[in-house]
């Protein structure tokens, strides 16, 4: 089950089927968020400061797995 982003030496891919490129991943993230807002009212988000995030479940788009994402090394060509 992966609980953490790839970083960028590793990259996710599902056991089950293969997949490398597509999932659907459900996050909890905690931010501190700058509202400006104008003097209408109108209010809008200038600077967001991720403070915590939480990688709860990944799915793979291909075949739907849950528990069968792994981290693996991406290929060295793509560290260029
Ligand atoms: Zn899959």
């Amino acid at each position: 089950m992966a609980s953490v982003l790839p970083g960028e030496e590793d990259r996710w891919r599902c056991t089950a089927c293969g997949n490398l490129t597509r999932f659907d991943v459900v996050r909890t993230t905690r931010t501190r968020e700058y509202v400006h807002a104008d003097l209408s009212g109108e209010a809008r988000v200038e600077e967001r400061e991720v403070l915590a995030e939480t990688i709860e479940q990944v799915t793979c788009r291909w075949c739907g797995g849950v528990n069968t994402i792994e981290l693996v090394a991406r290929p060295a060509a793509a560290q260029g």
